[in-house]
């Protein structure tokens, strides 16, 4: 059964499913267009969005930002979501049991916003939608075809940040990005 969006919603506000409700500020569900065909699914709260509430408003989001109006779009044109919607304290990768609890919230966005064309920013966001034997380095760039949503893997914004030689292949992944969106 499809859960409607206040009700998908209410439970994440008040998840208790794994330890990271313990440390949170704020649970962060994701934010952006419900309709989009284009939705990106990065790691998980940083210390900023665990402030405030809303996914990639740091550093990563400023980058993040910056490629989604380079291939025509905004925020508010995408749905932008995490595989987790808690901060993980230190800024740790979410373990494989607090994805495992979170998951269920990132495929009833899925299946309620039914995207055409999905975004997995970084290795969480892979192995979380493709399994555990997904990489970054060597499956970003090409395409995957799940129930008939166009899956692309790539570079997490803040691996681009500590790392100026992802800039070029993440560029060509977002164009495309651009030209799947633009052909449907
Ligand atoms: N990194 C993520 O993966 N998600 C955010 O929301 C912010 C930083």
């Amino acid at each position: 059964m499809e859960l409607s969006w206040p009700k998908l919603l209410t439970a994440i506000s008040s998840c208790r499913r794994c330890r990271l409700c313990d440390s949170r500020t704020n649970t962060v569900p994701g934010e952006g267009n419900i309709q989009s065909a284009l939705m990106f699914i990065g790691e998980g709260p940083g210390r900023d969005e665990d402030i405030t509430g809303r996914p990639f408003v740091g550093a990563a989001g400023s980058l993040l930002e910056k490629a989604l109006h380079a291939i025509g779009h905004s925020r508010d044109s995408v749905y932008i979501a995490n595989v987790v919607k808690c901060r993980p304290p230190d800024n740790r990768a979410p373990a494989p049991d607090e994805v495992a609890a979170c998951l269920f919230y990132l495929r009833a966005q899925v299946a309620l916003i039914r995207p055409k064309v999905i975004v997995l920013l970084g290795a969480s966001a892979l192995k979380a939608v493709l399994g555990p034997d997904a990489r970054v380095t060597r499956d970003r760039g090409h395409w995957v075809t799940r129930k008939g949503v166009r899956i692309m893997p790539t570079f997490h914004p803040a691996a681009l940040l500590r790392d100026e030689d992802k800039k070029r292949p993440f560029w060509e992944d977002m164009k495309k990005i651009r030209d799947a969106v633009n052909e449907l």
